[in-house]
C-alpha cells in the first residue's frame, strides 16, 4: 500500500509557505492506519527498548498503538499543566517564544531503554525536548522513530547522537 497517497497535503497551513502533511486522512482509513503502525513496528522490532515515549498530541496517536503492537509500555510527554503527578519539564522553541513539555518524575526508571516516537520530524525541536525529558530521568534513548520525515529541514542533524528511523520521507 502506498501510504503517501493516504496523507493529504494542505498548502499554507498553519501559515503561508508551509505545506502541511495532514495525517488525519491516513488515520481514518483502517487498513492504512494498521499498515502504518505495523510497518513502523517492523522498523524498530529488533531495537532494544523497554518503553515507548511520545509527545502530545500526534506522538500519542502513533506512539501508543506502536507500543501496544510491540508489547511495550507507553510514556506520554504532555503540554504544560496536564499531568497530575510530580513532573520534570523541558522547554522547546516555537517560531515565536517557547513552550514546555512535561513528564512524570516516576515515568522512567534509571537505565530503562526507551524508543522515542512522534508522527513527524521537521526541525527536530519537539522530539529533542522529549529526548531531554527521558534522559533527565536517567532513561537511555536507544532509537528515535517517525512516521514521516521532512528531510529538507535536516532534523536528523540535531539527532546525530541517536539512531533515527522513519517510514515515509518527503
Ligand atoms: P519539529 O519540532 O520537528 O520542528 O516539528 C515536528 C512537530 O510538529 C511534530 O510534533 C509534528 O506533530 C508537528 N508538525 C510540524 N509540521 C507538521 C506537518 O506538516 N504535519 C504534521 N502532521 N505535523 C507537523
Amino acid at each position: 500500500m502506498d501510504l503517501k497517497e493516504k496523507i493529504r497535503i494542505i498548502m499554507d497551513f498553519p501559515k503561508k509557505g508551509i505545506s502541511f502533511k495532514d495525517i488525519t486522512t491516513l488515520l481514518k482509513d483502517g487498513e492504512a492506519f494498521r499498515t502504518a503502525i505495523k510497518s513502523l513496528a517492523d522498523l524498530v522490532r529488533d531495537k532494544d527498548f523497554d518503553l515507548v515515549a511520545g509527545p502530545e498530541a500526534r506522538g500519542f496517536i502513533i506512539g501508543a498503538p506502536l507500543a501496544y503492537e510491540l508489547g511495550k509500555g507507553f510514556v506520554p510527554a504532555r503540554k504544560r499543566g496536564k499531568l497530575p503527578g510530580e513532573t520534570i519539564k523541558a522547554e522547546y522553541k516555537l517560531e515565536y517564544g517557547t513552550d514546555v513539555l512535561e513528564m512524570h518524575k516516576d515515568a522512567i526508571e534509571k537505565g530503562q531503554k526507551v524508543l522515542v516516537v512522534d508522527d513527524l520530524l521537521a526541525t527536530g525541536g519537539t522530539i529533542f525536548s522529549t529526548i531531554e525529558l527521558v534522559e533527565k530521568l536517567g532513561g537511555i534513548v536507544t532509537a528515535v522513530a517517525f512516521l514521516i520525515e521532512l528531510t529538507e529541514l535536516k532534523g536528523r542533524e540535531c539527532l546525530s547522537n541517536y539512531e533515527v528511523v522513519s517510514l515515509i520521507k518527503y
